[in-house]
């Protein structure tokens, strides 16, 4: 079995699970990087990891897919024989009214959103529990929380990320796995370049501490939740959002 914790973090190529490899890659774990279709940049990633010191592998896989998730963590426990940790980061936006919202729109956003993490945590609990330990950190989103125009979809998957969060920590609390969530508000990544300035504007005066998030600002939390330090907290959903949502 690996001697270091092995952290597996989904959707890693880009943003905000791509600052989570890196700063868990920093404080000495292995890293299993999972992307959907963006090599070229899981294996920047990757580089950036190793050169921290970590042993890497990446992974491609379709979260919501759940014979792929199947073969990814067999993939995991082949070559490190444990895990950890689990950041479910994947996450994709198909934002619309929802007059004009297709039936795809919703269906997709839900599978890579709620399925993905259902079909990641199913995976991960069995090694866990096994082990008697390990964290699972879900990214759910301030959205889940209160909703938002354009994002029925989202909101919807989100708030589901944060019911499974729960349920899961309640039934997981006995097996020593805690289950967490953290729930991001505007951070700065290609999610939320897209959205246009007047909107951008709009949502940076509903931010009490006046200015947009970092990645960094969410894989600090990601290493809390991951750690010891965290040790008497599960079930919970953490805003990290800059006072947006109180
Ligand atoms: P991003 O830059 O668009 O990155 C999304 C990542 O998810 C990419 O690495 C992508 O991989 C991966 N992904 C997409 N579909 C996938 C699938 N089917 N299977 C596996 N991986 C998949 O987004 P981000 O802003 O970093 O967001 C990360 C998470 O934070 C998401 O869950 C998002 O909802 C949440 N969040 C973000 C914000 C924000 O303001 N940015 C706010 C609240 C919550 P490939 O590129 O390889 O396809």
């Amino acid at each position: 079995m690996n001697n270091k914790k092995v952290a597996l973090i989904t959707g890693a190529s880009h943003g905000i699970g791509k600052e989570i490899s890196i700063k868990m890659a920093s404080e000495g774990y292995d890293i299993v990087i999972n992307y959907n279709s963006d090599i070229k940049v899981a294996k920047e990633t990757s580089e950036i990891c190793k050169k921290l010191g970590a042993k890497v592998i990446c992974i491609k896989a379709n979260v919501s897919n759940y014979l792929e998730v199947e073969k990814m963590f067999e993939e995991v426990l082949n070559e490190f024989g444990r895990i950890d940790v689990l950041v479910n980061n994947s996450g994709i936006t198909k934002d619309n009214l929802l007059l004009r919202m297709n039936e795809s729109d919703f269906d997709d956003v839900i599978s890579v959103n709620l399925k993905g993490t259902f079909n990641c945590i199913k995976q991960a609990i069995k090694p866990m529990m096994k082990a008697k330990s390990g964290a699972i950190i879900n990214m759910a989103s301030v959205i889940g929380l209160v909703g938002n125009v354009g994002q029925a979809n989202y909101a919807a998957s989100k708030a589901g990320v944060i019911g499974l969060t729960k349920s899961t920590a309640k039934e997981l609390a006995p097996r020593g796995i805690r289950v967490n969530a953290i729930a991001p508000g505007f951070i700065q990544t290609r999610m939320t370049d897209k959205l246009d300035d007047k909107i951008k504007d709009a949502i940076l005066t509903n931010i009490p501490l006046n200015e947009f998030g970092t990645t960094e600002d969410i894989a600090n939390t990601v290493v809390f939740l991951a750690s010891e330090n965290s040790r008497y907290i599960t079930g919970q959903v953490i805003n990290v959002d800059g006072g947006m949502v109180m």
